[in-house]
């Protein structure tokens, strides 16, 4: 049977710091060069993997936006950044004086398949964060607002709505399952929850796995940065709410921002940018946080928490504020 020809992906980059590229390149298990292999794509252009530059990078995406080549995947890296006032000339394509939003609209409006990096791309992100004076939006979403550059009844070529891969930044395996199932032909919006993000991940919840679960579930909370214990209650982690799999899947061979002692601050969210509090800060009501887990009525989390915080175990109350654990006994410790 002869072999499928390989589908084109043009990655483009505009309102973002890179950073979801950067950890796409540091892909494990398989790396992004065989992962793509794996998936029968080939890169048209990206502008940190391709040698093509200036010039010759542009004719390669005039070609594309004006349908002389066609293109299968167009990834956007970063938001659409629509100001001032809507031209989008806050970023021109190098040497020319088309606005990247406009290319990003003609490109996009050409794949079979158009896949937002990043929650920059997918929201508008950290981008959008602040007063926004640059007008940073997603493809298909203005934070929370679906609609976006290409609109709420978007539709690339392949019938989907645009993918949003998000996170800050995204997980390299997120993108690169993606792009396998693309490649089978094995991704439809059955695949997707209802923003649109891939259930590889977005099928989860970051406080699954969390290797701080023992002291949830006996609120044994952490004071400050650096206590062993959970963070929920006083320092703004939106485990419980937050979509992703970053305590099942390792990142960089292991760990999550959660065994790095940081609060998870829940990044592939719209609009996760602006909390309205610090990041590290839990915002209470008459001492009850108002971030409740989502998969449980809130009156019974509030009973259950005074249940089990009334028989924590010694061990996790001294552990819990503590900057480590003390399960081997204290006789086991260095002194
Ligand atoms: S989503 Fe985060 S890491 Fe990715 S480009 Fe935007 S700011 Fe950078
Ligand atoms: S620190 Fe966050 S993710 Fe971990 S157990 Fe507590 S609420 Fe869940």
């Amino acid at each position: 049977m002869a072999k499928s020809p390989p589908l084109r992906l043009l990655w483009l980059q505009s309102g973002g710091c890179g950073g979801c590229t950067m950890s796409l390149i540091g892909a494990q298990g398989p790396d992004l060069v065989r992962s793509l292999e794996i998936a029968g794509v080939e890169i048209a252009w990206h502008p940190s993997l391709s040698e093509e530059t200036g010039s010759e990078a542009a004719s390669i995406i005039n070609a594309i936006a004006e349908g002389r080549e066609e293109i299968d995947i167009v990834c956007l890296e970063g938001s659409v950044m629509t100001g001032p006032n809507g031209t989008g000339m806050f970023h021109r394509m190098a040497g020319s004086d088309q606005s990247m939003m406009s290319v990003i609209e003609k490109v996009a409006r050409r794949a079979r398949y158009v896949v937002a990096v990043g929650s920059c791309a997918a929201f508008g992100g950290i981008t959008a964060a602040g007063g926004n004076e640059v007008g940073a939006i997603g493809l298909a979403y203005d934070g929370k607002q679906a609609g976006g550059l290409l609109g709420e009844d978007f539709r690339s070529g392949s019938g989907l709505p645009v993918i949003n891969i998000s996170g800050c930044p995204i997980h390299p395996d997120w993108f690169t399952e993606t792009i396998m199932q693309i490649g089978a032909g094995a991704f439809d919006e059955r695949d997707m929850d209802d923003l649109q993000r891939p259930l590889n991940f977005a099928g989860h919840l970051v406080h699954h796995g969390c290797s701080r679960n023992e002291f949830y579930e006996f609120k044994a909370s952490a004071q400050k940065l650096c206590d062993m214990g959970c963070m929920m209650e006083n320092l703004g982690c939106k485990g419980t709410q937050a979509r992703a799999d970053c305590n099942i899947r390792a990142w960089n061979g292991s760990g999550s921002c959660l065994d790095g002692n940081y609060p998870c601050i829940n990044c592939t969210a719209p609009e996760f940018e602006e909390p309205g509090h610090g990041f590290t800060k839990t915002p209470k009501i008459s001492g009850i946080p108002i971030g409740l887990p989502t998969d449980m009525p809130k009156a019974w989390f509030v009973a259950l928490a005074s249940l089990s915080k009334a028989a924590t175990p010694e061990r996790l109350n001294r552990d819990a504020t503590s900057d480590r654990l003390s399960a081997l006994g204290e006789g086991k410790r260095r002194k």
